[in-house]
């Protein structure tokens, strides 16, 4: 029979998969004999099973459950719902992955009115129990019973104001009693049933609550931005309860082992005295700083400072803990490794070296790629920053500088971040339902809230700018504006913000591209030195290939030319060719965009300084480049010295009723011919060209066909490419090798690539078109519908921006493994979205491709994972 439920002493922090990360490391520090309350896991195993079960707990886990119930009694001494001696429990959400304030908690469970009594006149202390007995009705019905908090709330304000007092801790014990009743009251009239009292009926509401919650919006979504597959499930820890709020020698905080802003070494955290742990997470009120700990109660300090040394030592990261004092001692409630910024991240995997606590591989191997991102965000412009004076300064929670309209709600950031516009997103404090529009502001500013809080952790993750508790703020009634330093700003009014110093600007400043190197580089160092893939860039200018070399690139993997054709002095010799009536009239066009093309290329050449550059022929179909809009063609047509009329008829049979799957591609060099020689002969002559200015470079020219799909178009294309080339070396009288290779994005290539590789010397995955074309559906559309296909969890992520494996995936390795059966040497690269993501970058090292291809600013995100996957796959 499957066991679903582990005592703390039986289980250890191998055991993630199966007890959840909050699991797994509460049992091995019972383990290391730390302080922990005692309880119980159940498994991830047990919440993939209650999915199965159709949303139910099984007897027999219900029965196991019962058993280990009993055994906690013993352990603790005391029982649930026992007047003189009651056993509280905390339940708590925790999955193999770290998903911080995604799930659900349920504290102080085990109350009811008779524990309540008899327990506040055992403790002398009435009022910390019927703080928590309130708490607890409060959190039970939001979590458990989904009735919302807002109202419990509103309860709450009307008390205070009532008694005329500020603060939640002003309330007496009678206050918090008569909380209560309203509070049970409320529920009743929501739900129309009594607040449950049995313990064991609490327990199994809120153990289901927590299961219910691993499908919650927010976590379907952070599971999404990070990876996390669904059918992971999450582990709940049922805990006895430790009390932070039992007075002025009880408290509750968090605190990470080094500083994970900026990865400074020393303890790092904050601290309520007389709160629970949600008082601090939440951003409620604003904490104390770890080091007034040391100044109030040296003791503890001490004692938490000797386990934090013991427990970064034993995981060989940097930690982040929760832990409560007790009437003066002190329990370890979670330990786990922490979150960081990107900068944070780098320093930290060198610092652990440094002090010989992990090796080289294991510094590269723990920094998660996708934060490399924030460091390359920008930063403010200088003089800018200069010229602004600061209207307020909160916590610096999540660095970088961030500039953008304001919201006020995370519904709007998400919706104008979609439209491509820059929002920061201005709130009291952050919730995790916020977290969609968090990840699509470019700052976020928070009134209330620590560098713990909520809007802090996530930002920081996120690698978004954040500003928290800044409480100068107000926020006008109707939430539509707020007041700081005098002056009230609107919606839709720019800010800007430091979220590396915390100040707050009423105005836009201009960014620039943030400078890296330090621990980045030595990281990077490492990564390359562990990699077998080759990284290259897709970059269509030099301006781009030279940011791309300075990220690392070694290579262009992917040039689209019709970029070039945009620029103002070629749209009208491109259009002059599209609108040819001969072969004549079409080559005395392309015949002056030759010398523009060449001069693309020399620059591109340039700018790689002798890495290979893959250059692909022209792709899009041609009614791209000419205009649709009436007063347009009218205005072209008069410039071209052709009627309006005639520009129409050529725009009319230009009309496709599907042009993603028309005339493009190969298919406009089988048509014209003239298209594919004068690019040819634009990149052979570059090549010549910069050749020899540069005799110490071994300029190999890779000449890409796009969108084969079957042997002999390519045979045809490619003779067009080695006639025009061929003449040309011969011509020039000089040495020049050049590969023709075509791009596999055609499902039909993938599954005859043994052919293909007959005419093909490499071929670069299209992934973007692959995945387009075996989905079946079309990538500038997808976007309207997949967001109904998260919800409805058909798939998990974009398949556009992670290689579908299963699908697409299978094309590319039977592609793979065709090619090399023809070519054994055959060059494999990957230029689709999906040569910048982690995943499937480790898809392609996988599989056997020689490098990935991705956007300049991706090129650090690639040479890491490149690395990790090397290192992972060993
Ligand atoms: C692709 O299809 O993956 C590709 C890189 O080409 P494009 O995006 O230009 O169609
Ligand atoms: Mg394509």
């Amino acid at each position: 029979m499957t066991k679903y439920v582990y005592e703390f002493s039986e289980g250890n922090g191998s055991m993630r998969n199966l007890l959840g990360g909050k699991g797994a490391n509460l049992a091995e520090m019972t383990g290391l004999g730390m302080p922990v309350p005692q309880g119980f896991t159940i498994s991830t195993e047990a919440c993939t099973r209650y999915y199965a079960d159709g949303e139910a707990i099984g007897d027999d886990i219900r029965e196991e459950i019962g058993t280990y119930i009993g055994k906690l009694e013993e352990l603790t001494g005391k029982k649930f719902g026992d007047p003189e001696n009651p056993l509280l429990v905390s339940v708590r959400s925790g999955s193999r992955a770290s998903m911080p304030g995604m799930m659900d908690t349920i504290l102080n469970l085990g109350l009811n009115e008779t524990v309540v009594e008899a327990f506040a006149a055992k403790t002398g202390n009435p009022r910390f129990v019927y703080d928590s007995y309130r708490r607890f009705i409060q959190m039970y019905s939001d979590v458990v019973m989904e009735v919302g908090k807002a109202y419990f709330e509103e309860l709450i304000d009307e008390m205070k104001e009532a008694r005329g007092v500020k603060d939640d801790i002003e309330l007496t014990a009678d206050d918090l009693k008569e909380l209560s009743e309203q509070f049970k009251a409320e529920y009743k009239a929501k739900l129309g049933a009594d607040f449950p009292s049995d313990p064991i009926e609490q327990l199994f509401g809120a153990i289901k609550a927590v299961f219910r919650s691993w499908d919650n919006p927010r976590a379907v979504y952070y599971r999404r931005l990070n990876d996390i597959p669904s059918d992971w499930g999450t582990a709940v820890n049922v805990q006895s309860m430790v009390f932070g709020n039992l007075g002025d020698t009880s408290g509750t905080g968090v605190a990470f082992s080094r500083n994970p802003a900026t990865g400074e070494q020393g303890l790092y955290g904050e601290f309520l005295m007389n709160a629970q742990g949600e008082d601090v997470v939440a951003g409620i009120r604003t904490p104390q700083t770890i080091d007034q700990l040391r100044d109030q109660n040296p003791e503890v300090y001490d004692q938490f400072q000797e386990i934090v040394t013991r427990l970064e030592d034993h995981y060989a990261d940097m930690q982040d803990m929760e832990f409560t004092i007790e009437e003066g001692k002190l329990f370890m409630l979670q330990t786990r490794n922490g979150k960081r910024t990107a900068a944070a991240a780098f320093k930290i995997a060198c610092d652990l070296v440094d002090e010989g606590k992990i090796n080289p591989e294991k510094a590269v191997s723990m920094i998660d790629p996708k934060q490399i991102d924030a460091l390359l965000h920008p930063q403010f412009d200088a003089a800018g920053l200069k010229a602004a004076t600061p209207i307020g300064k909160g916590l610096p929670a999540s660095p970088g500088a961030a500039c953008g309209q304001v919201t006020f709600t995370a519904e709007d950031a998400a919706a104008k971040g979609k439209k491509g516009e820059d929002v920061v997103l201005v709130r009291l404090e952050t919730t995790p339902e916020d977290i969609e529009g968090m990840h699509y502001a470019k700052g976020i500013l928070t009134a209330r809230g620590g560098m713990t809080s909520h809007a802090a952790v996530v930002a920081r993750g996120m690698g978004t700018c954040c500003v928290s508790g800044l409480g100068d703020i107000s926020f006008a009634k109707d939430g539509k504006s707020f007041t700081l330093g005098g002056t009230t700003y609107n919606e839709g009014d720019w800010i800007s913000l430091d979220g590396s110093t915390g100040n707050v600007y009423g105005q836009k400043i201009e960014t620039v591209p943030a400078e890296i190197g330090g621990y980045f580089g030595r990281v990077m160092e490492w990564a390359d030195e562990f990699r077998t893939m080759k990284v290259r860039t897709n970059a269509d200018t030099p301006t781009d290939a030279a940011q791309a070399r300075e990220f690392g690139a070694e290579g262009i993997g992917l040039c689209r030319t019709e970029h070039m054709f945009f620029e103002p002095d070629r749209i009208a010799a491109i259009r002059e060719m599209i609108v040819s009536k001969s072969a004549e009239q079409r080559e005395a066009a392309l015949a002056k965009l030759l010398p523009m093309q060449r001069g693309d290329f020399e620059g591109i050449y340039e700018a790689m300084e002798g890495y290979p550059v893959t250059i692909r022929l022209l792709d899009p179909p041609l009614h791209e480049f000419l205009p649709h809009d009436e007063d347009d063609i009218v205005t072209l047509a008069a410039e071209m010295k052709i009627s309006a009329d005639e520009l129409r008829d050529v725009i009319a049979s230009l009309h496709e009723f599907n042009p993603m799957m028309g005339h493009r591609g190969c298919r406009l060099d089988v048509t014209y011919p003239e298209i594919g020689a004068m690019q040819t002969r634009a990149i052979i002559e570059a090549a010549i060209n910069v050749q020899a200015k540069h005799p110490e470079w071994d300029l190999v020219p890779e000449i890409m066909i796009p969108l084969v799909g079957e042997l002999k178009e390519l045979a045809f294309v490619k003779k067009i490419v080695t006639d025009t080339a061929d003449a040309i070396i011969a011509d020039a009288g000089v040495e020049l090798k050049y590969l023709v290779g075509t791009m596999i994005e055609i499902p039909r290539a993938a599954l005859t690539a043994d052919e293909i590789a007959k005419e093909a010397e490499f071929f670069s995955f299209g992934t973007n078109d692959l995945t387009q074309m075996t989905f079946g559906f079309s990538r500038d559309d997808a976007g309207k519908f997949l967001d109904a296909y998260y919800e409805k969890k058909i798939y998990e992520n974009d398949p556009f921006a992670r290689l579908d494996q299963t699908g697409v995936g299978k094309l590319v390795e039977l592609a793979v493994d065709l090619g090399k059966k023809t070519r054994p040497d055959i060059k494999l690269g990957i230029c689709g979205e999906h040569g910048g993501d982690p995943a499937s970058i480790d898809f392609c090292q996988r599989v056997g491709l020689n490098y990935v291809s991705c956007s300049p600013f991706r090129v650090p995100i690639a040479r890491l994972a490149a690395a990790q996957s090397a290192l992972a796959n060993r």
